[in-house]
């Protein structure tokens, strides 16, 4: 189980994130969307600690963090929480200086201490797995963005996180390397992998997303199975967003 509680996350004065509350069962997937601006990429941000909540609780299967404006949380329990989590950015982020299976590697040599031989292994592993087997020993720079991307989720997924936190996924790449992406993202759904993912990308979502939330301004306006958020949404603001889109 993975328990966001009253998450709260304010820059100065600024409230992006306003009493958000969200639960996901392991093996599902939950699509955050919703007008720019919202706090997508913010909540994202608050699952792995690459922000620090203002207040609220992080739960993520056996840790538990809570988090009260002006008492600091420690380095060690920001490690543990960190390391339960993946994360995929919109625009691959890839180490340039390493080949494809060195990126999915990295991680496991240098922050997990695992040999050599058991990190090429596990790394190949997951290069399969992602249909990029075959271009382990490129350079990031040799690679579309679609490929890049889909060595990215392979690292990411290296050290077994409990959760994959995409953020916009797809919107760097055309329509074509997008659906490579959207593919292999369905697939580690239906393989049974815990995701929370941002996007603009409806279709991605409707494949993928057991769930949907709605964020608009800091706070979840309806959250639902896709079928519902995109067909029939009750709220009048999701209603004109999802009309906005088509
Ligand atoms: P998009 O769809 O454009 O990616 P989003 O839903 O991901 O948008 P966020 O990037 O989470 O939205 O931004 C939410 C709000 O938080 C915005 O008003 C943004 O300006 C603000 N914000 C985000 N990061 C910071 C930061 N480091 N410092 C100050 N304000 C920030
Ligand atoms: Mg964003």
């Amino acid at each position: 189980m993975i328990e966001l509680s009253h998450i709260v996350k304010r820059f100065g004065t600024n409230t992006v994130l306003n009493d958000i509350s969200v639960t996901l069962a392991e093996g599902t997937v939950t699509a955050l969307v919703g007008p720019s601006g919202g706090g997508k990429s913010t909540l994202l941000r608050c699952v792995n600690l690459l922000e620090i909540p203002t207040s609220g609780t992080i739960r993520l299967g056996d840790e538990r963090l809570e988090f009260a404006a002006g008492q600091k949380v420690g380095w060690r329990a920001i490690q543990k929480l960190r390391r339960q989590t993946g994360m995929v950015f919109q625009n691959f982020q890839l180490f340039p200086h390493q080949t494809a299976i060195g990126n999915v590697m990295e991680g496991l040599v240098t922050v997990l201490k695992w040999p050599a031989d058991r990190a090429r292994a596990r790394a190949l592993e997951l290069l399969e797995k992602v249909g990029m087997a075959h271009k382990a020993d490129a350079w990031p720079s040799t690679l579309s963005g679609g490929q890049q991307q889909r060595v990215a989720i392979a690292r990411a997924l290296a050290p077994s996180p409990r959760v994959l936190l995409c953020d916009e996924p797809t919107s760097a790449l055309d329509p074509e390397l997008a659906e490579e992406v959207v593919e292999v993202l369905s697939r580690l759904a239906r393989e049974g992998t815990t995701m929370i993912m941002a996007t603009h990308d409806l279709r991605l979502a409707s494949r993928v997303a057991d769930d949907v939330v709605f964020l608009d301004a800091g706070v979840v306006v309806e959250s639902g199975p896709p079928r519902k958020i995109f067909s029939v949404p009750e709220r009048e603001r999701t209603k004109r967003f999802i009309a906005s889109l088509s």
